[in-house]
C-alpha cells in the first residue's frame, strides 16, 4: 500500500528525551520554554523577525481576520483547503470569489480589482502547493484600495521569493504545521508579520484577550499551543532540510518518468523554487483522471483529488458561483504519493502504472 502522504516521524527515543524534559519541568502548555525555543529557532530558520506559535492553521486563519478588524467582503481563492473560505465565514465575513490563473493555480490578480466595492476590506488568498501568488501585484491592488492582505501560506513551509521569505509578504501570513504537512508539529500553525503593533495584538489574541497580571486589551481566544507540539517541532526542524530535499528529489524523479504523461504542472513563480510540498498533476481530462485514479486505487496507490470540488459550489452555506477556470482545474487535478519514505523504486513503479492505464 503506498500512501499519498505520511507523516514524518524521528526516532521515539529523540521525543522521549524531550518528554523527560516535560515531566521534570512540570510545564505542559501556556507559552512553556520549549514553545519559545521553537519560536526563536523557527525565526533563524526562517529569516523572520516575527512569528507565532499557534493552535493550528485554522485558528491562525480566524485569529489573523479578528486581528486586522475585518468586517464586509473578503475577496479569496475557491482553489484552495476548504479552512482558507470557512475561516471568513466563521469571523462573519463574506467570502468573494475570484477565478484563478489556469497556469499557476492562484487566485488570478488580473481578476481582483473588478469585484472590490465599498464592502471589500481585504484580500485572502492562498500559495496553493506553496507557489507563490502574484504578491507584487496584489500589493499594488491593496495600496490602491486600502485594503488588508492576508496570505494562507499552509503549503508554503520554507518557501522564499528572490531572496525574502514568502511569509514576509501582506499584512499576516499564516502556515500550518499540521502532520500531513512538509513540516509539522503533529498539530499547530504559525502567524507572521513584519508589523510588531500587530504581532502584540495577536500575541494578546492567542492567549484570551489577556495583557497583564488582571487586565484585557482585546476579545481573545485560546490559540495557544503546548510543550508536546513545541517537541515534536523541535525535533522536525533538525530534519527539515532533509525532508525537503528528499521530496525535490523524488518529484524530479516523478517528472523525468512522467514526461509523456498526458498532464502539465502548475507554472512555477519565476523567482521562487518548489518547496516539494506536494505533487500536482493537471491532467488532459477528467476522464482520463478517473480511470488513472480508479485503477490505482485497485493496486493500492493512493493519490488525491486535491483540491476538488471548487469551493465556490462545494459549501452548503454559501451560494454557488461559477468560476469556470477553478471547476475545469479542479475535476482535473490530481496530486500523486509524495513523502519521505517514498523510495525512486517505487516512484518508478507508480509511473510505469499509470502509463500503461493512459496508454491502454
Ligand atoms: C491544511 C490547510 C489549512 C488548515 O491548517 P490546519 O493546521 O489543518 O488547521 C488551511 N489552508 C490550507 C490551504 C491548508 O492546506
Amino acid at each position: 500500500m503506498i500512501p499519498v502522504t505520511k507523516p514524518f516521524l524521528p526516532l521515539q527515543e529523540e521525543y522521549q528525551n524531550y518528554l523527560t524534559g516535560i515531566w521534570k519541568r512540570q510545564w505542559l502548555t501556556n507559552m512553556g520554554p520549549l514553545a519559545s525555543q521553537l519560536e526563536m529557532e523557527l525565526k533563524k530558520y526562517l529569516s523572520l523577525k516575527h512569528l507565532l506559535f499557534v493552535t493550528n492553521g485554522t485558528i491562525a486563519l480566524q485569529m489573523a481576520i479578528k486581528a486586522l478588524d475585518l468586517k464586509g467582503e473578503i475577496i479569496t481563492t475557491p482553489f484552495s483547503f476548504v479552512a482558507t473560505t470557512s475561516s471568513i465565514v466563521w469571523e462573519g465575513c463574506k467570502p468573494i470569489f475570484v477565478d484563478i490563473d489556469e497556469k499557476s493555480l492562484n487566485i488570478d490578480a488580473d481578476k481582483i480589482e473588478a469585484v472590490i466595492t465599498e464592502n471589500t476590506s481585504a484580500i485572502l488568498a492562498t500559495h496553493v502547493y506553496g507557489n507563490p501568488c502574484d504578491v507584487e501585484k496584489i500589493e499594488k491592488i491593496a495600496k490602491k484600495y486600502n485594503l488588508k492582505v492576508i496570505y494562507d501560506g499552509a503549503h508554503a513551509f520554507g518557501v522564499k521569493v528572490k531572496d525574502k521569505s514568502i511569509f514576509e509578504y501582506g499584512d499576516i501570513s499564516i502556515c500550518s504545521l499540521h502532520a500531513t504537512k512538509l513540516y509539522h508539529s503533529i498539530e499547530g500553525g504559525l502567524m507572521i508579520t513584519n508589523n510588531p503593533e500587530l504581532l502584540k495584538k495577536i500575541a494578546f489574541i492567542r492567549n484570551f484577550g489577556i495583557s497583564g497580571y488582571d487586565t484585557f486589551s482585546e476579545l481573545g481566544i485560546n490559540g495557544k499551543n503546548s510543550e508536546f507540539h513545541a517537541a515534536m517541532g523541535l525535533i522536525n526542524l533538525k530534519y527539515v532540510d532533509e525532508i525537503i530535499l528528499k521530496r525535490k528529489l523524488l518529484t524530479k524523479r516523478y517528472e523525468e518518468n512522467l514526461v509523456n504523461f498526458k498532464a502539465s504542472r502548475p507554472l512555477w513563480h519565476k523567482y521562487s523554487e518548489n518547496n516539494g510540498a506536494y505533487l500536482p498533476f493537471v491532467l488532459e481530462s477528467e476522464e482520463l483522471l478517473l480511470k488513472i485514479k480508479t485503477e490505482l486505487d485497485k493496486t493500492e496507490i493512493f493519490t488525491r483529488r486535491y483540491f476538488y470540488p471548487s469551493l465556490a459550489t462545494a459549501l452548503p452555506y454559501l451560494n454557488s458561483t461559477d468560476m469556470p477556470i477553478t471547476d475545469d482545474i479542479s475535476k482535473k487535478v490530481l496530486c500523486l504519493p509524495l513523502f519521505y519514505d517514498l523510495t525512486e523504486e517505487e516512484v518508478d513503479w507508480i509511473c510505469r502504472i499509470i502509463l500503461r492505464i493512459q496508454n491502454n
